[in-house]
């Protein structure tokens, strides 16, 4: 899975980039993250990549030419690559989102800055705007480091225990389940008993419950893609919870 990265602040990924998973998957091979200084591809004497919006108003809008050119130089490198601009007016990003992103294969992330971009940059040269989440930031820097990392613990092989994705909160319409470690007891407050037994069953059945507990709760929007088999309904129905599971997957119960 190859990344391009389009910018004008490269040095915004030194660190993040050279840190835990991300890191070890590029020293693997298994992704690879190109940074792009979009002013590189300017060809203006100032090196220009902003300039006053048509019509007026406050701030700066990022011109089409450097970065059209800088996209055109990441398809080269990173061809049937996805073109992808990171704005607050995209699509909300997703694990479901993320998953389908592996599958594309390659990305041209372009991160913007000041009050936007040129509109005709990005219906000529855009597939695809996502936002991850509706608030406003400076600039697509971080945003584009949120997909990479979502994106990059997906590629097959990138985690260290194959399963972990799977289980992840997200991945069936179900928060995960609570966690516990080391000490057995912690401010008075033990650690549940089953998860102490070796039963391997209760285990599986008691994170089951806890983590439609916990969903129910939080967010019973998402049990819509839970797909119970019938050894769970069962486990719910003897819980009591079936009921309060079926009612936010027929109610449709907000997210
Ligand atoms: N004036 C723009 C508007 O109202 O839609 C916002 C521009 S924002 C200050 C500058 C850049 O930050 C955007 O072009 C985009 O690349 C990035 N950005 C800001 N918020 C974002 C979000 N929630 N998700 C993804 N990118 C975002």
């Amino acid at each position: 899975m190859r990344f391009d990265i389009l910018t004008i602040f490269p040095d915004f990924f030194y660190s993040p980039l050279r840190e835990g998973i991300i890191r070890r998957a590029m020293a693997a091979g298994q992704v690879e993250i190109v940074v792009r200084n979009i002013r590189d591809f300017t060809t203006d004497r100032h090196n220009m990549t902003d300039d006053r919006p048509f019509g007026g108003g406050e701030g700066m809008v990022m011109k089409p030419e450097p970065l059209s050119l800088a996209i055109i130089a990441a398809r080269n490198d990173n061809p049937g690559a996805r073109v992808v601009l990171l704005s607050p007016q995209g699509c909300v990003f997703t694990q479901k989102r993320a998953a389908g992103f592996v599958a594309a294969g390659g990305l041209i992330l372009v991160c913007g800055r000041y009050e936007g971009i040129d509109q005709r940059l990005i219906d000529r040269f855009v597939d695809q705007e996502i936002s991850i989440g509706d608030y406003i930031l400076t600039g697509g820097e971080l945003a584009s480091l949120v997909l990479v990392d979502a994106v990059t613990r997906l590629v097959p092989g990138v985690l260290g225990c194959g399963d972990s994705a799977a289980c992840d909160t997200f991945s069936r319409g179900l928060l995960k389940h609570p966690q516990y470690t080391r000490p057995r007891e912690f401010e008075g407050e033990a650690v549940p008993d089953v998860l102490l037994s070796g039963d391997h069953d209760a285990i599986r059945d008691w994170r089951l419950v806890a983590s439609v507990r916990r969903t129910l709760s939080r967010r019973p929007g998402l049990l819509v893609g839970a797909g119970f088999d019938e050894r769970e309904i069962k486990i719910l129905q003897r819980e009591g919870l079936w009921p309060e599971v079926e009612k936010a997957v027929n109610g449709g119960a907000d997210e």
